[in-house]
């Protein structure tokens, strides 16, 4: 089986966890040696990268859900990395229409330019289906301020599926596309008792784990409420009430997927920040 690993460069989400970086936002990194797949780069994704030491010019796709700037801030620059500083023709870029387009809500979050030089642009329409090295790759219907917000389903070759719901609110049917996933990625942002049209609380992030009864559910994407609250207090929640071990993801965790699915230990940075910011002082 081949083996797939999942880092979390970022596990906050919303307005005020972005600003304040209470947790960081730089989405998630799925690796194998057939994919190098940034999912919703959000601030802090390029440099976040670097100090993981995953170096972003050996990205082959970028996945952006919607237009918020949570989730596409830093997709310009990992292009960027990904065609080679713009030399090269290179890679997948699969976004939600608002993203490429623009929509009644925003105006398109990457320039003409930047849309031009990947190998290939999905406009990430709900069924939308693509294949990104040996993945196949389904977006999925959300329900968010975004209407043109997409989740996915990532299929891989042997080691089973994983999906991802991006910012959504719970409605009939939404763990359809993600059904038997073995690992879901939700993108729990409130916590139990604090509805927020438009995203997910714990509560429904239980249905949707019913609907979809995956082997393993990680939460991430908290916005203040859930921080101060406590993500792993949440999860347990989850846990308890469906059965399926759910855990809540910290920044820089790594979680390794083949026969069993299991986090790693998270990694002291490879650089630290304080190199990037080290300026003259004057
Ligand atoms: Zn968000
Ligand atoms: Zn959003």
């Amino acid at each position: 089986m081949t083996e797939i690993e999942l880092v979390f460069l970022g596990t906050g989400g919303g307005r005020f966890a972005t600003i304040t970086q209470k947790r960081r936002t730089g989405g998630i990194r799925l690796l194998s040696k057939n994919f190098n797949v940034h999912l919703d780069p959000g601030p802090g994704a390029l440099v976040y990268s670097l100090e993981a030491g995953l170096n972003p010019q050996k990205i082959t796709g970028v996945l952006v859900s919607h237009c918020h700037p949570d989730h596409c801030n830093d997709a310009g620059v990992l292009i960027e990395a990904m065609t080679r500083g713009m030399t090269q023709k290179r890679g997948v870029l699969a976004a939600a229409h608002s993203v490429l387009k623009g929509n009644e809500n925003c105006e398109p979050c990457l320039s003409k330019y930047h849309q031009t030089m990947p190998q290939m642009v999905v406009d990430a329409e709900p069924d939308v289906s693509f294949n990104l090295g040996d993945l196949k790759i389904t977006a999925a219907k959300a329900k968010h301020s975004d209407p043109s917000t997409v989740g996915f389903r990532f299929e891989t070759a042997d080691a089973g599926d994983i999906a991802y719901t991006s910012d959504t609110e719970y409605f009939k049917g939404i763990g359809k596309p993600y059904k038997n996933v073995r690992l879901l990625l939700l993108c729990a942002m409130r916590p139990a008792g604090s509805p927020w049209k438009g995203h997910m609380t714990t509560e429904d992030a239980v249905k949707i784990v019913e609907e979809v009864s995956p082997e393993m559910a990680v939460l991430t994407h908290f916005g203040m409420k859930m921080i101060f609250k406590g993500p792993a207090s949440e999860a347990e929640f989850i846990q308890r009430k469906t059965g399926i071990p759910t855990i809540a993801a910290k920044d820089g965790m790594r979680l390794n997927i083949s026969e069993r699915i299991q986090t790693l230990a998270v990694k002291k940075s490879v650089r630290g920040l304080d190199e990037f910011f080290k300026a003259p002082k004057h």
